[in-house]
């Protein structure tokens, strides 16, 4: 058995496909016991007339979002949490605080996908990495981290080392920057996603990477597991891989989290 899937998406997003049902479906033919959904937020932080098409749902799209997941899980096969994904960009946390306090969330994951405005992740932007110093992206991407970890707007930090997706590394060693953001997060509180995604792309790598992951144990920081699915066949996926990462790294169980309240689950 799997103890939970807390990164699924829906097809409100506009980029994820299949219904709530077959994600479900899928997660107990897996095993899994508990998923929570966390589509991604609207894009809160842009003007209407500027917001990115097939990104994020629609904010008139967000209080169906909740109902469908709560319908849903009266119902369902397996244990359901509801979970949003929110962007984090400087300068909108007050926004931000508004509406995550109108709904009740289960859990509440951080997301950096945009450095200033430039989305980092995206393989429509990716020619801007050749404009860039690679470590001064690392560097900023990882401050934007620990910025949005210190707002205290989350509960869990969603696949912290997100730049490395497309396998460009830093030419400088990262693990002073890894240390502080362990250090940041711990003062913060958060949980850390172990997110299974980056198998999926060109770096090929769970997010956080075996290093990370290590320094993040070292400061004791509980993590979560994360398939990050966006159809119903990728529920689950890599989750017995990421398993045998924390296990290797030394985790002995994982977070869950009901009402924005954190429990453990013994591995
Ligand atoms: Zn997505
Ligand atoms: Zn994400």
């Amino acid at each position: 058995m799997l103890p939970v899937d807390n990164h699924l998406h829906t097809r409100l997003c506009g980029h994820a496909s299949g219904e709530i049902y077959e994600y479900l479906d899928a997660a107990a033919r897996r095993g899994i016991r508990e998923v929570g959904f966390c589509d991604h937020l609207p894009l809160y932080f842009l003007p209407p007339e500027k917001t990115i098409p097939g990104y994020a749902m629609s904010e008139s799209d967000l209080p169906g979002y909740v109902s469908m997941v709560k319908s849903r899980a009266r119902q369902a096969p397996v244990r359901v949490k509801l979970g949003i994904e929110a962007d984090f960009v400087p300068g909108h946390e007050d926004h931000l605080a508004n509406i995550l306090a109108s709904y009740r969330f289960d859990f509440v994951t951080g997301s950096v996908h945009f450095i200033d405005g430039w989305g980092f992740d995206n393989p429509a932007e990716l020619a801007e990495y050749a404009r860039r110093d690679i470590d001064a992206v690392y560097r900023r991407y990882f401050a934007l981290l620990q910025q949005a970890a210190l707002t205290g707007l989350f509960d869990i930090m969603a696949h912290p080392d997100l730049v490395k997706k497309f396998n460009l590394r830093p030419t400088r060693d990262p693990r002073p920057l890894y240390e502080e953001t362990a250090r940041v997060f711990k003062s913060a509180g958060v949980c850390v996603e172990v997110n299974t995604a980056g198998l999926r792309y060109p770096v090929k790598e769970i997010y956080p990477g075996p290093e990370l992951l290590e320094i993040f144990f070292k400061y004791g920081l509980p993590v979560t597991l994360g398939s990050d699915a966006h159809l119903p066949e990728d529920v689950g996926a890599g989750l017995p891989a990421a398993v045998e990462l924390i296990k290797n790294t030394g985790y002995r169980e994982v977070a869950t989290f009901s009402g924005r309240q954190i429990k453990f689950v013994k591995i």
